[in-house]
């Protein structure tokens, strides 16, 4: 049975504070405390809104996983709390999962103040198919691990939505081009519900170019939503004795359990406890020949 107090997951506009919805204020007027992902961003919405005098403790990427136990106490003792991240919804690309599965396991109350999400608008925005997508959030920052997840993700037939920052945009289209095709569809949205809101939807060798065409393109936060392929590749039933079998004729064996992993997925440790095993029978094989 729940009991105790309630954790509020709060989520707060992505750049334009008319999407406040009037729940936010109410909610976090009527909080015990707020762990917020920076007390000083969260001073100046609370400021906005017209409410002193509801402590914040923060709570971000760094500290969550030591702050989560003193929050859980605070609930188990019947305090309100709400959770509220620099924009948008809380989790998202931002900290509180850790906060949330924990209060789920104590059986605390949670509640949900939905609004803005950066992934949902642009997907919204894209013209892109939406009735079945994949949100990827941030892909990894450096350029051979961004293109091998890319490369993962060319046979999905899904939406894909990418978060992405401005000194990176560039890069990543390029890769998306490279790596999915440049005939590949994507959409480009720059500083949703903001000033200067913008969102194209191209292929992406044309979006590689429209943004090389003027560097204030490059400004402000992204999303990219990427067509699924049309064209899956046909799937194969793979044979792994036969498959290591060849593979071992041309490369040393941890090569060939990774190199496996890689092609078909299979965990490195079986592979390479196949390739064992394969090796004793090929040993075993040619010892009765002799
Ligand atoms: N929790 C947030 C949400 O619900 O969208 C996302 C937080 S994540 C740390 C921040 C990223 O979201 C940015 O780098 C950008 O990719 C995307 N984003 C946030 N606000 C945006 C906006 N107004 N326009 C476009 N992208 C935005």
């Amino acid at each position: 049975m729940q009991g105790g107090g309630v954790l509020h997951i709060v989520a707060t506009p992505i750049g334009n504070l008319g999407d406040l919805a009037p729940r936010v204020r109410d909610t976090l007027a009527g909080v015990d405390l707020i762990a917020a992902e920076d007390t000083r961003r969260c001073a100046q919405l609370l400021g906005h809104l017209g409410i002193a005098g509801v402590p914040a403790v923060s709570l971000h990427e760094h500290n969550e996983s030591e702050r989560v136990p003193e929050i859980i106490e605070r609930l188990r003792t019947g305090g309100e709390v709400a959770l509220v991240s620099d924009a948008g919804t809380p989790l998202v690309s931002d900290p509180g999962f850790l906060l949330v599965r924990a209060a789920r396991e104590a059986g605390l109350t949670v509640r949900v103040v939905p609004g803005p999400c950066a992934a949902v608008a642009a997907l919204a925005v894209s013209g892109l198919p939406p009735d079945r997508f994949v949100f990827e959030g941030f892909l990894p920052s450096r350029a051979t691990a961004r293109r091998r997840r890319l490369g993962e993700l060319a046979v999905e037939t899904r939406t894909l939505v990418l978060y992405e920052s401005s000194h990176r945009i560039a890069d990543t289209v390029a890769d998306i081009a490279a790596t999915l095709g440049g005939d590949r569809s994507v959409c480009l949205a720059r500083e949703l519900t903001k000033l200067h809101e913008e969102s194209v939807t191209l292929t992406a060798a044309g979006l590689g170019e429209w943004l090389a065409a003027d560097d204030n393109r490059h400004r402000g936060e992204f999303v990219l939503v990427v067509g699924g392929t049309e064209t899956p590749p046909a799937r194969y039933e793979v044979d792994l004795d036969r498959l290591l079998s060849v593979l071992l004729e041309h490369m040393p064996a941890k090569a060939v359990a990774r190199t496996a992993a890689e092609l078909i997925g299979v965990a490195r440790n079986e592979a390479y406890e196949r390739i064992l095993k394969i090796k004793e029978g090929n040993h075993r094989g040619a010892e009765g020949t002799e």
